[in-house]
C-alpha cells in the first residue's frame, strides 16, 4: 500500500506522442522525481542498458514474477512482448523520498490509478493527430513497417481513454506541452 507520503507521478500516451521527452524534461527540472525502470522482455535497443532504461529480463522470469505478485501492474504492451511496473522499484524509490515517475502504456496506467488511488498524478499526453504520430514514428526509424502499424492501431485506440486521466495535455508543440507538464507537476509536489 501506499502511504500519504508515497506519491507516484503517471505519464502516459500513446507510442510516439513525446511522452518519453516530456519525461525527460520533467526529470531535469525536479530533482525529487526518479524514473521507474520497468522490467521488459522486449530486446534493448541501440544504445539502451540493462537497469537504467529497462530490467530486461526472459518471459519465463517475467512470468515468475507475475505469479509471485511482484508487479504494481504488467502488461503485453506488443504481441508477445511484456513490460511491468515492479513493486521493489516503486519501494526502492519512496526509500530514496522521492517519487517515482512512471512512463507507462495506457492500460498499465489504469491500472496503476485504480491500486494507488492516494496521491496519484496521471497525466496523458494526447498527440495532434493519428497522421502526425505516423509521421513522428517513422521519422524516429526504430519501426518496421508491421511495428509501426501495430502501434499506429493501438494509438487510436488508446486515445479514446484519455478522459479516464487526472490530466490531457494535447502536445502540437513539445515546448508548450513541457512548459504545462511542469507547472501541473509543480502543483503536484508542493501538494
Ligand atoms: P518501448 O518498447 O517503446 O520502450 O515502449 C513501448 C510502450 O510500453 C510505451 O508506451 C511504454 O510507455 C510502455 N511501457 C514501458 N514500461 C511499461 C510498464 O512497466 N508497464 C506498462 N504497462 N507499459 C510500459
Amino acid at each position: 500500500m501506499q502511504t500519504a507520503h508515497q506519491k507516484i507521478l503517471i505519464i502516459t500516451a500513446p507510442s510516439g506522442a513525446g511522452k518519453t521527452s516530456i519525461t525527460r524534461h520533467l526529470m531535469k527540472r525536479f530533482s525529487s522525481l526518479e524514473f521507474s525502470v520497468s522490467a521488459t522482455t522486449r530486446q534493448p535497443r541501440n544504445s539502451e542498458k540493462d537497469g537504467v532504461d529497462y530490467y530486461y529480463i526472459g518471459t519465463e522470469d517475467f512470468k515468475q514474477k507475475i505469479q509471485q505478485k511482484e508487479f504494481a501492474e504488467w502488461e503485453m504492451v506488443y504481441e508477445g512482448k511484456y513490460y511491468g511496473t515492479l513493486k521493489s522499484e516503486l519501494k526502492r524509490i519512496w526509500a530514496l523520498q522521492k517519487v517515482p515517475v512512471l512512463d507507462i502504456d495506457v492500460k498499465g496506467a489504469i491500472h496503476v490509478q485504480k491500486q494507488y488511488p492516494e496521491n496519484t498524478l496521471s497525466i496523458f499526453i494526447e498527440p495532434p493527430s493519428v497522421e502526425e504520430l505516423k509521421k513522428r514514428l517513422e521519422g524516429r526509424g526504430t519501426e518496421t513497417p508491421e511495428s509501426l502499424n501495430a502501434r499506429i492501431n493501438k494509438a487510436a485506440y488508446e486515445i479514446s481513454f484519455k478522459d479516464q486521466f487526472d490530466k490531457v495535455i494535447l502536445n502540437d508543440n513539445l515546448e508548450n506541452a513541457s512548459a504545462t507538464a511542469c507547472e501541473l507537476v509543480k502543483q503536484f509536489l508542493q501538494s
